[in-house]
C-alpha cells in the first residue's frame, strides 16, 4: 500500500541452532573466506548482488574481445554447489543494524552472528559526472560497454568514411584511455594491437591500424606501483605499438566528442569518440554506512580501518576484508587493493571464524600481507614483472603472466576456455567475440549541430601549447 512503510522480512533458514555467519560479497575476498568455512558447523549466507563472482584482472579481455564472459566468471551457486553448510542469496545490501546485527537489504533483514564485510570498491570519478562518456571497467557490464563502445568506433569510423565524412573518421578512431595503472597499461595496449593484428585485416579500405590510442595519467610514469625499470619497459612497448602515452597530464573535461586535458605544454583538446576511465577506484557505498554507523573515521578512498585481526574497532562480529578494508601493515603502509590480499584477507578472517565456531580462541597471529609480486601485461606476448628485487619484462614475463592468471581463475572449465581463447587471440590472431550485441552503449547526444557546439565550447577553453 502507498504510504506504509514496509515492513522488512526476516530471513529463514533450515540451518536454525547453528551461528549464523553472513559474508557480503562474493568477490576474492568473500569467496576465500566462505571457503575456508567449508564444513564447519554453521550456516554460512553470502550475499552478492550478482550471481558470479568475476575476475576482475582479465575483463580487459572480455572488453577488447579477447575473452568470453564465462572464462573469467562463474555462478556462485555453481563454485559452493558441494558446500552444503552454504546459501547463497542474490541480494543487494542496502546497510547494516549494528545494534540488532542485521544486515538490510529492499525487503528483508538478516541476523548474523557473525558478519563478514568484502564489497570491494568502484570506479571513482573523483566527483565529476562522467560515468556516461567514460565508462569504467569494473563489472562484466562495464567491459560489455567498453567491448560495444569499442567495436562500434570502428564500425562508425567506416560508415563516416562511407559518407564521405571523413573529418568524422579521425574521431572515431581515437581511444583515450585514462589512467595508466594496470588496467590502463592492459586496455590500451589491447586496444591498437585490435586494430593492428585482428582489425586491420577486415577494414579493406579504412586504414584501421592508423588507430589512435592515447593513454593519460596524471603521474611522471606507467605504472607507478611498480619498480621504475618495469614502468620503463613498459612505456617503451607501448611507444613500439604505437600508443601515445602522455604522463603529467590531468583531464580536464569529458565530452561526446573528446576530452581536454592539461600538461605541462598546457591545454589540448582531443577529438575522440572513446573514452575510457581507468583512473582509480573508491570504497563502496557499504564502508561509508559502517563508518557512520560504528563512529570510524574513514580510511583511504573512503575504506573501511580494520585492526591487524581484521575486526572493527570495539567489535568482534564484524570482520572487514578485501579492497574495501584499510590494513596498516607495520611498515606503515596500507595493504594494497589486489586480488592476491583480497584472498589473504579472507583465508585469515575465515580461519579466526572457523576457530570461533569451533569454540576455541582465534590465533592471535595478526594478519601479514605476503607480497607476492606484481605484472602487467602490455599486449601480446610482452608482460613485466617484480618480485622484490626481480624484475623481468618481455614474452619470458607473459608465459608467467599468463601460468598465473590460468592458475588464478576460478574453475577448471574456465582455465581450459581462457587457454583456448588465448592461442586463438595470439597464435591465430583472431577473436572470440567482436560481436556488437549491446544497445544503446553510447549516451544520448543531441543533433549534430548541438555536438558541433559543445565540442566547440569545449574548445574554446584550450590554451594554446606553449
Ligand atoms: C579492471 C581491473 C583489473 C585488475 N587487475 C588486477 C591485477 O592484475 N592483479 C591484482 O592483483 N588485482 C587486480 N585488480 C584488483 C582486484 O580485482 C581486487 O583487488 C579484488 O577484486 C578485490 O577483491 P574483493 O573481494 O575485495 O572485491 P571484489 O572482487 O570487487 O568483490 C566484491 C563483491 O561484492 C559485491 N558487492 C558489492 N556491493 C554489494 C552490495 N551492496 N550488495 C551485494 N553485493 C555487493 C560485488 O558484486 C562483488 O562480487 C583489478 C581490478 C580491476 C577492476
Amino acid at each position: 500500500m502507498f504510504g506504509t512503510p514496509q515492513v522488512k522480512q526476516t530471513f529463514q533458514s533450515t540451518r536454525t541452532g547453528r551461528p549464523r555467519v553472513v559474508v557480503v560479497g562474493g568477490g576474492f575476498g568473500g569467496v576465500s573466506c566462505a571457503r575456508m568455512l567449508h564444513g564447519v558447523d554453521a550456516e554460512i549466507v553470502l550475499l552478492d548482488r550478482s550471481n558470479h563472482t568475476l575476475f576482475q584482472p582479465l575483463l580487459y579481455q572480455v572488453a577488447t574481445g579477447v575473452l568470453d564472459d564465462s572464462s573469467i566468471a562463474a555462478p556462485l551457486r555453481r563454485v559452493f554447489g558441494s558446500q552444503r553448510n552454504l546459501t547463497v542469496v542474490k541480494f543487494e545490501v542496502e546497510g547494516f543494524d549494528f545494534d540488532r546485527r542485521l544486515v538490510i537489504t529492499e525487503d528483508f533483514e538478516i541476523p548474523w552472528d557473525h558478519l563478514v564485510l568484502a564489497a570491494g570498491v568502484r570506479t571513482n570519478y573523483y566527483g565529476n559526472q562522467w560515468e556516461d562518456v567514460a565508462p569504467g571497467l569494473k563489472t562484466l557490464e562495464d567491459a560489455h560497454m567498453v567491448r560495444a563502445r569499442v567495436l562500434d568506433a570502428f564500425e562508425e569510423a567506416e560508415v563516416s568514411r562511407v559518407r564521405g565524412q571523413t573529418d568524422l573518421v579521425p574521431e572515431w578512431l581515437t581511444f583515450v584511455v585514462v589512467g595508466a595503472g594496470a588496467t590502463g597499461v592492459e586496455v590500451s595496449g589491447a586496444i591498437k594491437q585490435l586494430a593492428v593484428d585482428r582489425l586491420a585485416r577486415e577494414f579493406h579500405e579504412l586504414k584501421v591500424s592508423n588507430a589512435r590510442v592515447i593513454l593519460v595519467e596524471g603521474g611522471d610514469r606507467v605504472l607507478s606501483t611498480m619498480s621504475r625499470r618495469s614502468s620503463d619497459s613498459a612505456a617503451a612497448t607501448l611507444a613500439a605499438y604505437g600508443v601515445e602515452v602522455r604522463t603529467n597530464t590531468k583531464v580536464m573535461e569529458v565530452g561526446h566528442e573528446g576530452v581536454r586535458l592539461s600538461g605541462a605544454n598546457g591545454d589540448d583538446f582531443i577529438p575522440a569518440r572513446t573514452v575510457i576511465w581507468a583512473a582509480g577506484v573508491s570504497a563502496s557505498p557499504l564502508a561509508k554506512s559502517m563508518i557512520d554507523g560504528l563512529g570510524l573515521t574513514c580510511g583511504p578512498q573512503g575504506t573501511i580501518p580494520v585492526g591487524d585481526d581484521l575486526t572493527v574497532a570495539g567489535r568482534d562480529d564484524i570482520r572487514v576484508i578485501g579492497d574495501i578494508a584499510c590494513v596498516i601493515q607495520p611498515d606503515g603502509t596500507t595493504v594494497p587493493g589486489v586480488a592476491p590480499a583480497a584472498i589473504q584477507m579472507g583465508a585469515h578472517a575465515g580461519k579466526a571464524l572457523r576457530r570461533i565456531i569451533r569454540g576455541r580462541t582465534p590465533s592471535s597471529k595478526p594478519f601479514r600481507y605476503r607480497d607476492k609480486g606484481a605484472l602487467a601485461t602490455i599486449g601480446r606476448g610482452h608482460a613485466v614483472l617484480d618480485i622484490g628485487r626481480f624484475h623481468l619484462s618481455g614474452f619470458l614475463g607473459w608465459i608467467i603472466w599468463a601460468v598465473v592468471h590460468i592458475w588464478f581463475l576460478i574453475n577448471f572449465r574456465s582455465r581450459v576456455m581462457a587457454m583456448a581463447a588465448w592461442v586463438w587471440a595470439y597464435v591465430v590472431q583472431d577473436g572470440v567475440n567482436e560481436l556488437i550485441t549491446k544497445e544503446n552503449h553510447r549516451p544520448v547526444q543531441a543533433d549534430d549541430d548541438l555536438n558541433r557546439e559543445s565540442s566547440a565550447a569545449l574548445q574554446s577553453s584550450v590554451v594554446p601549447p606553449r
